[in-house]
């Protein structure tokens, strides 16, 4: 089927039963770029009749795709990735736009995301059942793998493309139909993922994409007995309603929240090496990041060199709009956020924190708050206990591996964790102790589409990518024949 929309900025839209659909009697909502706050479209949203047919066409297509065997169900996906790679350049200056994050880096999602589309279309083609030993002759008795059914998806704005795909990715590579909606705030990328996947050929009704107010999209879809699975990624508040929602018709749910990762460096490790790792994981998007290195607990006798040095870097950071290449660092999101980034600040100042970098909004317009560096944070402060989704790297010493372990610990969430040292040992045992679903040693890399990503506690439960993204999406059933 031939696109008929563009995605470009006059042309948002809906995208339900293979078809896209404009503005016309529908409300909309302004989406801004957030490096210039100039409004760059306007989105329409879904109306209640929109999501009704989005939910028909959900259990129409579940129908269709899960009849297409995976191996052909395979090479639509991998045709969608081919499309990615060559589109890349026109999809990361969209979404650069949109969201505010550097080019660099939406280029580099761009790839991510085509790697994801890839690993669904192969992982589909295992999704394996077994047979078991018999008990008496001439029975089989088999354990088979089915898709749950149609999806609903909830991607926020910090992966515009990435996250939009890795939902996709799953539900379409288990032969599930899904209902994505994409954050308001950066429409324009999804909507080129899912350009890839007409143009790869994914029959109409397969996927939909509707947009509008959050809390009443998801509340319409979870009502529907057609929705047998959602996934959503976001704050802790809004996944606990979901799943409340969810339990309601018995559905299942992957939850991929916030997190407060902390970051636990050992005194026999190359300082500056290891330095230029944490600024450059810290300010990825602005610490916009679910896995956002947050709490730098870093060992006495590195302290001093290892703040000042933080410090260096965050004043060095070129921070501007994204779609400049000689930027690093861009905008916050959204007005909301730069507020919420500017009252934890202000809290932690206020608690006794030193600011070491940054620690103001910069001057408009855009959404910009300076590369901050805070020093000697006491758990009190707020910014102690709840994520901060903001450029702001928080540093204390400590001088005792149980106590670091034990503060590391603290805190409700479990998405990841990390650790610096070279030593074998320590490397090996906080692998073991640090309490999260995702731990990097020696390293900030901790997605691949191969890994399962997802986090314990209160960060969510269930993977994404990885064979457990593909389980997530799977039913088991058991076959007894006499
Ligand atoms: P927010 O909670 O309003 O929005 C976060 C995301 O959740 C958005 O994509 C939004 O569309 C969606 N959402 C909100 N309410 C919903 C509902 N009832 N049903 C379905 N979807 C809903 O706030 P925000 O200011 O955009 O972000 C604030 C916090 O969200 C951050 O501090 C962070 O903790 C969390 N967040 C986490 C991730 C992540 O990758 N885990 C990504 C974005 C935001």
């Amino acid at each position: 089927m031939a696109t008929q929309l563009a995605s470009t900025y006059a042309e948002l839209g809906l995208f339900i039963g293979g078809e896209w659909l404009g503005a016309e009697g529908r409300k909309t909502s302004p989406v801004l770029n957030p490096a210039t706050e100039e409004v760059i479209g306007h989105l329409p949203h879904a109306s209640k009749a929109d999501l009704d047919r989005a939910l028909a066409e959900a259990e129409r297509g579940f129908r269709l795709w899960r009849a297409i065997f995976p191996d052909a169900r395979g090479k639509i996906l991998k045709r969608t990735a081919e499309l990615m790679r060559e589109r890349a350049e026109e999809i990361a200056r969209i979404a650069t736009t949109e969201s505010g994050k550097s080019i660099h880096e939406t280029r580099v999602e761009v790839q991510m995301s085509a790697n994801i589309f890839e690993w669904f279309a192969e992982e589909g083609r295992r999704a394996y059942g077994r047979v078991l030993p018999q008990r008496a002759p001439g029975t089989r008795l088999a354990i088979v793998k089915e898709p749950v059914g149609p999806v609903a998806a909830f991607a926020p704005w910090n992966f515009p493309i990435g996250n939009p795909a890795r939902k996709i990715g799953a539900a379409l590579g288990a032969g599930c139909s899904c209902i994505l909606k994409p954050a308001e705030e950066t429409p324009a990328s999804a909507l080129a993922v899912a350009r890839c996947l007409v143009d790869a050929g994914l029959p109409a009704g397969v996927l939909s994409i509707v947009y509008g107010v959050p809390a009443e999209i998801s509340e319409h879809l979870l009502a529907s007995p057609i929705i047998r699975k959602v996934s959503f990624t976001g704050s802790i508040p809004v996944g606990k309603h979901l799943m409340k929602l969810a339990a309601e018709g018995m559905k299942r749910t992957t939850m991929e929240l916030g997190g407060h990762a902390p970051v636990l460096v050992f005194d026999d490790v190359d300082v500056e090496k290891v330095l230029d790792a944490c600024a450059t994981a810290k300010y990825r998007n602005a610490g916009q990041v679910c896995v956002s290195p947050t709490r730098f607990y870093v060992h006495e006798k590195i302290y001093n060199r290892f703040v000042e040095g933080f410090a260096a870097r965050a004043k060095a950071l070129p921070v501007g709009d994204g779609i400049n290449e000689k930027n690093k660092m861009g905008p916050l999101v959204h007005a909301r956020r730069l507020a919420a980034v500017e009252a934890l600040i202000e809290d932690a100042k206020n608690s006794g924190a030193k600011v070491q970098a940054g620690g103001a909004r910069l001057k408009g317009p855009g959404y910009f708050y300076a590369p901050t560096v805070l020093s000697d944070v006491p758990n009190k402060a707020r910014i102690m206990n709840e994520e901060p989704f903001g450029p702001v790297a928080v540093i204390n010493s400590f001088s005792e591996y149980d106590s670091v372990i034990q503060q590391a610990n603290r805190l409700p969430y479990g998405l990841a964790a990390f650790a610096f040292t070279d030593s074998a040992h320590r490397a090996k045992l906080v692998g073991e102790q640090l309490e999260a679903g995702m731990v990097g040693v020696n390293t900030f890399a901790i997605s691949v589409p191969e890994s399962p990503f997802g986090g314990v506690k209160e960060s969510g439960h269930g993977s994404e990518e990885g064979i457990e993204g593909l389980e997530a999406c799977l039913v088991t059933k058991f076959i007894s024949e006499a």
